[in-house]
Order: structure tokens, then sequence, then C-alpha cells
């Protein structure tokens, strides 16, 4: 039972700190609520640990053993070194511990991280933000899984000073993903990239942009939380090469042409293969057609200045003669 006292005693005190502006009480306060939230499911894990096994499931070193009484091999936990927030989740994930969404803990977790950068000025923005994804957490994973309600764990007090907090940040992210939403972007794929755009200063989900009718280049963003102008290719560069990873991966996966590919011209992970331009920095092809076949050329041939891979290839043979 300790691990879940300890976790609610974690969320509580930083809820507690929350409203201190002592720099060092928003570090704190941010720590806790981390620290809290990895406990709630670390106490899971050892909930679903089988009995003898020395707490297996919360152990990053697991050893295999034979039972001497019935001979079968069994896993054990070995050493103090405790699972970190991958294993936590591949773990729950495979015991059937579903509808989480993770990538809030990772997004806890770089709060959590970005606290040493940002010494004394973490933006109030960031802290609402871990307070927001804390709170998700929370209620996708109490009730369904601890079979409590986060009020009732967390006590009226702490619950009812996140919900407060995480609806009035739910309620600007929601007001900044419509800005953004409005926006008529060049590419459908930097619609669908939205969600990966950060503040490349503080990290903060929460952008706008400050005139919704521009177009291309003429985009520039703002930051509601450390109040920071970014132009486009700022914005959208980072997001576009984040989000389009794994389409890439599945797409060459099948056999198919990538989404993206590297630019020669920014040299960011933004060219898009299907419009033959870049997302980022407007970039076209210099050369679309073979000059000695007329095949169309694709990203891969420009190195060649001109001519198709097969051209060159027979052409480099005959003078080779
Ligand atoms: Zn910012
Ligand atoms: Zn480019
Ligand atoms: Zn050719």
């Amino acid at each position: 039972m300790s691990i879940l006292n300890n976790a609610i005693e974690s969320i509580q005190l930083g809820m507690e700190d929350f409203h201190n502006d002592d720099p060092r009480r928003v570090q704190s306060a941010i720590r806790n609520l981390y620290a809290g939230i990895l406990l709630l499911f670390k106490y899971k894990l050892q909930q679903l640990s089988p009995e003898g096994s020395d707490e297996v499931l919360l152990k990053t070193k697991i050893i295999p053993t034979i039972n001497p009484t019935t001979g079968i091999v069994v896993w054990v936990g070995k050493g103090k070194k405790t699972v970190e927030v991958h294993d936590i989740s591949e773990r729950l994930t495979a015991l059937g511990i579903t509808n989480i969404e993770w990538n809030r803990l990772s997004t806890l977790q770089s709060i959590r991280n970005n606290i040493e950068h940002y010494f004394s000025t973490l933006p109030a923005e960031r802290m609402k933000e871990a307070v927001a994804n804390s709170l998700h957490l929370i209620i996708q994973f109490c009730e369904p899984y601890l079979g409590q309600q986060p009020v009732d764990i967390l006590g009226q007090e702490c619950w009812e000073l996140m919900l407060n907090e995480a609806t009035i940040y739910d309620a600007e992210l929601q007001s900044c993903r419509g800005n953004l939403e409005s926006v008529n972007w060049p590419f459908p794929e930097v619609g669908e990239s939205i969600p990966k755009m950060r503040c490349p200063e503080c990290d903060s989900e929460l952008l706008r942009v400050t005139n919704t009718q521009a177009i291309r280049n003429d985009i520039n963003f703002l930051c509601s939380s450390c109040q920071e102008e970014f132009t486009y290719p700022q914005i959208v560069g980072p997001a576009i090469s984040e989000a389009m990873a794994g389409r890439n991966h599945w797409r060459v996966k099948d056999g198919d042409q990538a989404v993206t590919g590297d630019c020669p011209e920014c040299g960011e992970d933004t060219f898009l293969l299907d419009h033959n331009e870049c997302a980022s920095c407007f970039y076209e092809l210099e050369y679309t057609e073979c000059e000695w076949c007329g095949e169309s050329l694709v990203l891969e041939d420009q190195y060649l200045e001109g001519t198709c891979g097969y051209c060159q290839n027979r052409y480099d043979r005959i003078m080779a003669e």
C-alpha cells in the first residue's frame, strides 16, 4: 500500500507548491507531480507482480530462476533499480492497460527535464500543461485500472485544484488549435503536423499564428506561453519531420516512396515527395526531366544535375571504355 500512499502524497505536495511564485517551489511542484504520477503507475506494476517474484514488474533487471519445489522457471526482480517511463508504459500496455495517452507522460517527463534549464523562468503555462497532462493520465488510469475515483484517491482540495488548472489550460490549448486549424496551410501535411508544433524557445504547444489569413512564408507564429514570435520554417520544419517519421517508416516498409526526404535547400527532412516541394522552405526541384531521355527526375536524381541515373550510368560506362 505504501507506493500508492507515496504517489498520493507526491501529487498533493506538487499541487500545494503550484501556486507559489518562489522558483524553487515551481521546481519542486513539477518534480513532485511527475514523481507522483510515475508512482501511481508503479503501484499497478507492483500489484500485478506475482507473489514471491520480488516485485518483478517494478525492476529494471529481471532474471529467471527455478522454483526448487515445483521445478518451474519463474522470473524475479534483481537489484534496486526500478523501471523508467519507457518500461512502465511498455509493461502496462503488454498487461492490458490500454487507452492511456502515454505521450502525455513523455511530455510530463520533458517538462520535468526542462526545469533545470528554465530554473527561474519556467513559464506559468508550462506548469499548467504539466498539471493538465497529469490530470488526464489520472482520469484515464484511476477509475478503470485502480477501481477508484480520482477525487477519492487525491482528496477534494487537491483534485479541484488540478481540475481548475487543467480546465483553463485545455481551453487555451483548444483556442490555439482552433486558430491553427483555421489557417490555409500550403500542404495538407502541414495541417496534419499541428499536434507536433512546439515553441522552439520554451517547448510549449500553445502556438497560434498572428494572422490566420496569411499564406505560405508570410505565416508567423506567436507562443502564448513565452510570447516569442517565430517564422513559418522555425515551427513547421521540425513539426513536419517529427509528424511524418512514422508514416515514412510504414510507407518504406510497404515498398512505397516515403512522404518526406532531406531538402537540398534547407537541410530539413521536409521535402514532400508527393508534391515535389519542401513544406518548410518551398524549394522546388531544380531538374525535373532527364536532358537525354526525358524521364521525370525525382529528389534523389538532383545531384546528377539534369540527367537520370540510368543515362548517367550508361554515359559513365561508355566514357570508361
Ligand atoms: Zn514559448
Ligand atoms: Zn527546404
Ligand atoms: Zn535519362
